[in-house]
């Protein structure tokens, strides 16, 4: 990426974070072990196994499911919605393509589920085959309204953000968005943050800030999360991003840049976890988007 192109960028980001809210600056607990369930609304719940969470929908006539997470996962899910209804599990959603969230789909699928997912999915899936994973019954393109029973979920795609085919859900009864992977409340993105485009990443964000709602269930961290920790995670993003862009242009060092960055960042962001530990790879990382336009 040319000098005036990376300014522009910055540029870009600078102005569109212009107005934002202040940084919630809490330090959250990321559970880990164990399992929960949750109920966010009638009808409406959030499944946590180990670190990682979906939503899913009891409706009159069945049960939508979103990521298994994994065979075990799945199990203990479905012993889990026994619990709750004796409706079958009718439909299983993939929220994207990663393996930390969608393999596991078997057991629904021999109970009579139909898999769904984008369409822009299935070049993963073939890509990337998995002993665990069940590729869809069916896509769909752009959004979706995905309706059993009295509920629909809305089912929206906002482009290549993290990969190119994630969806978020929101039931139509209860506004609080499932939204995977692009925040997790209180944390850091991951150290090399894999399988994100960076700007569109922000410019997700920033979609998803204008949307109206104040609560969302995520695919890592607590079960509710407010909007400000979504926006705390793109101002990161933006000032990370920023901060890096600037010491490139000035000529900087490549190799003592990471702690620079790390140092600038501190006062506003070290609270988020893994914020020492991490920093670094996530400078460097910004590093090879801005000399490879990736
Ligand atoms: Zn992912």
């Amino acid at each position: 990426m040319t000098r005036s192109a990376r300014l522009l960028l910055t540029l870009m980001l600078v102005v569109l974070a212009a107005g934002t809210t202040a940084a919630a600056r809490e330090t959250l607990p990321v559970p880990v072990t164990g399992h929960e369930v949750t109920r966010i609304g009638p009808g409406y719940y959030t499944f946590r196994y180990t670190g990682t969470r979906n939503i899913f929908l009891i409706t009159d006539d069945g049960v939508i499911v979103t990521d298994p997470i994994s065979p075990e996962a799945a199990g203990v899910m479905r012993r889990e919605i026994a619990r709750l209804t004796d409706l079958p599990v009718k439909y299983v959603v993939y929220s994207h393509d990663h393996w930390d969230h969608i393999l596991g789909a078997a057991i629904f699928v021999d109970e009579g589920a139909q898999v769904i997912s984008h369409e822009n999915c299935l070049a993963s899936f073939y890509d990337m085959p998995h002993p665990d994973l069940v590729r869809p019954d069916w896509t769909f393109s752009g959004d979706y309204d995905l309706s059993l029973g009295e509920r629909t979920l809305h089912l929206r795609y906002l482009g290549r953000n993290h990969g190119n085919c994630l969806v978020i859900m929101t039931p139509d009864h209860v506004n609080v968005p499932f939204i995977v992977d692009l925040a997790t409340p209180g944390g850091m993105p991951l150290p090399m943050i894999p399988d994100y485009s960076l700007h569109n990443w922000v410019r997700t964000l920033l979609i998803l800030e204008s949307w109206d709602w104040e609560y969302s269930v995520n695919g890592h961290g607590i079960a509710l999360a407010p909007k400000a920790l979504l926006a705390e995670r793109r101002r990161y993003l933006q000032a990370l991003i920023g901060e890096t862009g600037r010491r490139l242009d000035a000529g900087v060092a490549m190799d003592e840049i990471p702690a620079q960055v790390r140092d600038a960042l501190r006062e506003d962001f070290g609270h988020l976890r893994n914020f020492e530990a991490w920093a670094p790879y996530n400078v460097q990382r910004v590093i090879t988007y801005f000399g490879m336009g990736w």
